[in-house]
């Protein structure tokens, strides 16, 4: 399998942004007010203080492969999960385990079946491959439209369907009953791939886990990227019955560095302490930026993750550009909401500068 990275996806980041944004807020940067990076939806705060401790200790075994550490890791997270050993397959980021899944689930034939918008990984991915994707449009909540879905996915013969909850890049839910509906009426040679990069912020919605234990078709790929702030350590995972596992298993090419695997396992290990201040800090930070927006004038999408997907009515690409030259790297452009600017949750003081920002942007 090909490493295809975010950055590396033909029209991911269009040329314009590229060239025009970045070098906009790279010239700010330049100029000493450092660019505040609330464009993807990374977490300011980095990875855990027990994780990077364990890490460096780490670093000096580094002459060992990194095995046992990602075992370690897998037997811990399937253990906090009651799944089953084998169960659980750690990747480099769960960008592994979605490629995974696409090399193995879809094929020239089985299209693979998304949202839109949606996080581009699965069907970027398919396009690179030769393999056909199908976008079936939010519902007017911005849930996934499982009933159309499922339908397609019966008509176009699918191999996958992908279900991001949250969503990126609208922050919306899909309501775990539709999500269960949809694993029960697809085809019976069908997966149902549910991304939870995002659902260690809204806990409340439930996980996708629980099919899994039911016996159904369904991969969970979670992430450390996001709440645990380890984007740049690779860690992800996904989650099936031990059969899917085993045929996804061998599309991995990057797995986990050990000194990663070794900080992960040790920041799950006090998740009970961790998760709920981290979340409890994004909330107030997002709820804030929410409540000033609303003053505002402006209206969004209810968030259920660390971003929010602000209605702006009107183009969002000149916007993105006078963000930039303010020195502020807001996300990119998701069509077909071209309206629409999707914010990450930063720290207070960056989403002080966001909010500087926006009042002359809007002015
Ligand atoms: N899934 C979703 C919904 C994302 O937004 C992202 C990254 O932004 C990823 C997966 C990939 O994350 P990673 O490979 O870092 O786990």
């Amino acid at each position: 399998m090909a490493l295809v990275t975010r950055r590396g996806f033909a029209g991911f980041w269009p040329a314009a942004v590229i060239g025009g944004e970045f070098a906009l807020a790279r010239a700010a940067r330049g100029a000493g007010e450092p660019m505040v990076a609330i464009d993807s939806n990374e977490n300011p705060d980095g990875p855990p203080e027990i994780a990077l401790k364990v890490m460096r200790e780490s670093l000096a075994l580094g002459g060992r492969y990194h095995g046992e550490a990602t075992e370690d890791l897998e037997t811990e997270l399937g253990r906090a999960l009651g799944l089953k050993p084998g169960e659980v397959l750690a990747g480099a980021g769960s960008s592994e385990i979605l490629h995974a899944a696409i090399d193995v689930f879809t094929s020239a034939t089985r299209p693979v079946v998304v949202s839109n918008p949606t996080y581009e990984a699965c069907p970027e991915l398919a396009r690179a491959l030769g393999r056909p994707s199908e976008k079936v449009p939010l519902t007017p909540t911005y849930a996934a439209d499982v009933e159309k879905m499922a339908a397609v996915a019966r008509v176009k013969k699918a191999g996958l369907v992908y279900l991001c909850n949250p969503n990126n890049p609208t922050g919306s839910a899909t309501p775990q009953d539709r999500i269960k509906w949809l694993s029960e009426n697809l085809p019976a040679d069908c997966v149902l791939l549910v991304d939870e990069a995002y659902l260690d912020f809204s806990p409340q919605l439930g996980s996708a886990v629980g099919l899994i234990k039911a016996g159904r078709n369904v991969v969970v790929a979670r992430t450390f990227s996001k709440i645990w702030g380890m984007a740049g350590l690779r860690v992800g995972y996904g989650c099936a019955r031990t059969e899917y596992i085993n045929k996804m298993a061998p599309f991995r090419d990057m797995v986990v560095n050990m000194a990663s695997a070794r900080g992960a396992l040790a920041a799950v290990k006090n998740s009970g302490t961790i998760l709920p201040q981290r979340r409890a800090k994004m909330t107030k930070l997002r709820g804030d930026v929410c409540a000033w927006l609303h003053g505002k004038g402006f209206d969004y999408i209810e968030p259920y993750g660390n971003f929010v997907m602000i209605k702006i009515k009107k183009p969002v690409r000149p916007v993105i550009q006078a963000f930039a030259s303010k020195g502020v790297a807001v996300g990119r452009p998701f069509p077909p909401y071209e309206d629409m600017l999707r914010v990450t949750i930063g720290t207070e003081h960056e989403m002080d500068r966001f909010r500087a920002a926006f009042t002359q942007v809007f002015s």
